[in-house]
């Protein structure tokens, strides 16, 4: 099912949590809503469910209003970050429930929702659990069950509140995984909220970077991060170097010093360099830009990262940066710094 939100607006008392936002969604999508907290990815995604109204603006589902029908008639399933299951239910209850509370006309008979369990249980890979009670599973496994729940009754929509936000980061990683495998199976629409940028990468077809009620920008993964449209989502994806330079017909100043790098059209005055921190090239000191002292050099795994002073003749900056170990830095060396790719935005203030 697709789903269409045109020019969402939701206020709480005079604070504005969702600023005029449009999105479109298309069937059988997997889309992550990622963005810092406060950024109204919640609020969103309780508006598809039909939990929160808009103070204004529409919500379709295949092009029908889907304003006009309550969270209870939308289809639509719900996993939140705190697993819901019902702690006197046994897995095997559990994922029954909606099952059984079907209005009678819908309702399947007992030997239907019995091997639909079982075929739920099965898609999450937990039927081995089927007669343990909430408390006697792991977070994962806990989550994998809400999940099979929310799949009960076949939802046209699956909605994902930071799914997997209390459990460890190896758990995470798993079911990140599992997650994508699983949507490739059933295919049906769903949109997570996250406010983990690898998340969000790693799962999503699309992803929509959100800021203070608004979308900075929708793109699929690699889009977002090699394309960031707003300096916000370059500092928010990935660990950006942020650099205050001038710009005047084209010559990129730092502190005085013109850097050896072209600017981007359209762009003058003060503004911000962006680079990744695994972008900032070591090159030969005296290329024509950056220059810096190595201060503090770590090791992790195939990367060394190193705090560099910089001399911009305006104080000390120091930058962390990321490079390949085939050559060693050394504390005290002078190096020059490339940036290999970069982005330059205008200086809002
Ligand atoms: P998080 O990652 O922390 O959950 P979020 O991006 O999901 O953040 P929302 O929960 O959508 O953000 O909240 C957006 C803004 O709206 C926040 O500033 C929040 O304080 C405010 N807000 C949300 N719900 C309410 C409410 N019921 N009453 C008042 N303010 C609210």
């Amino acid at each position: 099912m697709s789903i269409e939100l045109k020019n969402i607006v939701k206020r709480f008392g005079a604070f504005s949590a969702l600023g005029g936002v449009d999105l479109t969604i298309a069937d059988g999508e997997l889309l992550a809503l990622l963005g810092p907290s406060g950024s109204g990815k919640t609020t969103l995604l309780r508006i598809i469910a039909g939990l929160d109204w808009p103070d204004g603006g529409s919500v379709s589902f295949d092009g029908e209003n889907a304003l006009a029908r309550g969270a209870g008639e939308r289809q639509v399933g719900f996993v939140f970050q705190h697993y819901a299951l019902f702690r006197h239910m046994t897995v095997f209850e559990n994922v029954a429930f909606g099952l059984r509370v079907q209005p009678r006309a819908v309702r399947k008979d007992e030997a239907s929702i019995r091997a639909r369990v079982r075929e739920l249980l099965d898609l999450v890979q937990l039927d081995w659990l089927a007669d343990r009670y909430p408390s006697q599973l792991s977070g994962g496994q806990r989550q994998r069950i809400a999940l099979a729940r929310a799949l009960a009754t076949q939802p046209r929509i699956l909605l994902l509140d930071e799914p997997f936000g209390a459990l460890d980061a190896k758990v995470r990683k798993e079911l990140r995984r599992w997650l994508r495998s699983l949507h490739e199976e059933i295919h049906v629409t769903s949109v997570f909220v996250t406010h983990d940028q690898e998340e969000a990468l790693e799962v999503a077809n699309r992803v929509v970077v959100m800021d203070k009620g608004r979308i900075e920008q929708i793109g699929r993964p690699g889009e977002v991060y090699d394309s960031p449209a707003t300096a916000f989502v370059h500092g928010f994806i990935g660990e950006s170097i942020v650099l205050p330079v001038d710009v005047q017909d084209g010559v990129i100043r730092l502190g005085g010093t013109p850097l050896n790098i072209a600017a981007e059209c359209g762009v003058s005055g003060p503004s911000k360099l962006f680079v990744r921190r695994h972008d900032m090239q070591i090159s030969p000191p005296g290329w024509g830009g950056l220059e810096g002292t190595v201060r503090r050099v770590r090791t992790f795994g195939p990367i060394q990262r190193a705090d560099v002073a910089l001399s911009d003749g305006q104080g000390e900056t120091i930058i962390e940066i990321d490079a390949p170990r085939d050559r060693e830095l050394r504390d005290g060396e002078v190096v020059g710094l490339r940036p290999r790719r970069y982005r330059i935005f205008a200086d809002p203030a």
